[in-house]
């Protein structure tokens, strides 16, 4: 079992260098384990393209390796204390894409203006305050600004984005990178019209319960 999740995340990691949502060997990458109260995650500072299974490193919800010989990433523990109070996050994903990190920047929440950000993310985007990576400080200001939704800003560094699956949360990371152009140019533009809560709310359940072919 934990051989495929290392497969899904080594495919994951390669979609977003290839999307622009992160550069180099920056952002990680992990997974729950159906099973046991352990996730995968990308080692620290290596490649996408030359990962394989053996590099990924197993953790438990205290952030302590269960398995596997390289350096988890830097931010394992933001992982793991997102993993132990979300029972409904099974996938994480941190980039640092551009238009969200101008934002994250700015420390500039970016507010819940298209209906596919009310869907995925589910309201506005937050941000968390700032804290050097890899700090417990800095996994508890990310679980603070993260609440019940799907993705946060991480001031002056990137994005975070949660998800039942790999590929929903890669979603996710495209729908913030759209969301903050979107933002920027409202900006520029002068002007902007916030989606209603009761209207944010209503989105978030038909994408979930009533969307697509269910
Ligand atoms: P890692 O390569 O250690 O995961 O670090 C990348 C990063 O983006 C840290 O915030
Ligand atoms: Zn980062």
């Amino acid at each position: 079992m934990i051989i495929k999740t290392k497969e899904k995340i080594i495919k994951a990691g390669k979609e977003i260098l290839e999307a622009n949502l992160v550069t180099g060997t920056w952002g990680n990458i992990s997974l729950r384990d159906e099973k046991e109260e352990v996730f995968v995650i990308t080692p620290s500072g290596m490649d996408y393209y030359d990962l394989v299974p053996e590099n990924l490193v197993t953790v438990d919800f205290d952030g302590n390796v269960v398995e596997g010989q390289k350096k988890p990433s830097t931010e394992t523990s933001v992982h793991a204390s997102i993993y132990k109070i979300r029972p409904d996050v099974k996938a994480i994903i941190h980039t640092h894409s551009i238009h969200a990190s101008a934002c994250a920047a700015a420390c500039e929440p970016i507010p819940c203006l298209l209906e596919d950000v009310a869907a995925l993310v589910g309201g506005d985007i937050g941000v968390a305050q700032y804290a050097l990576p890899g700090t417990p400080q800095l996994a508890q200001n990310v679980i603070e600004a993260l609440g019940d939704r799907h993705a946060v800003l991480m001031a002056n560094h990137g994005v975070l984005c949660v998800g039942p699956d790999l590929d929903e949360t890669i979603k996710t990371c495209r729908i913030v990178e759209k969301a903050a152009l979107v933002y920027i140019n409202c900006k520029i533009l002068g002007k902007y019209h916030r989606l209603k809560d009761e209207h944010v709310k209503t989105v978030r359940s038909n994408y979930l319960y009533r969307y697509g072919q269910k």
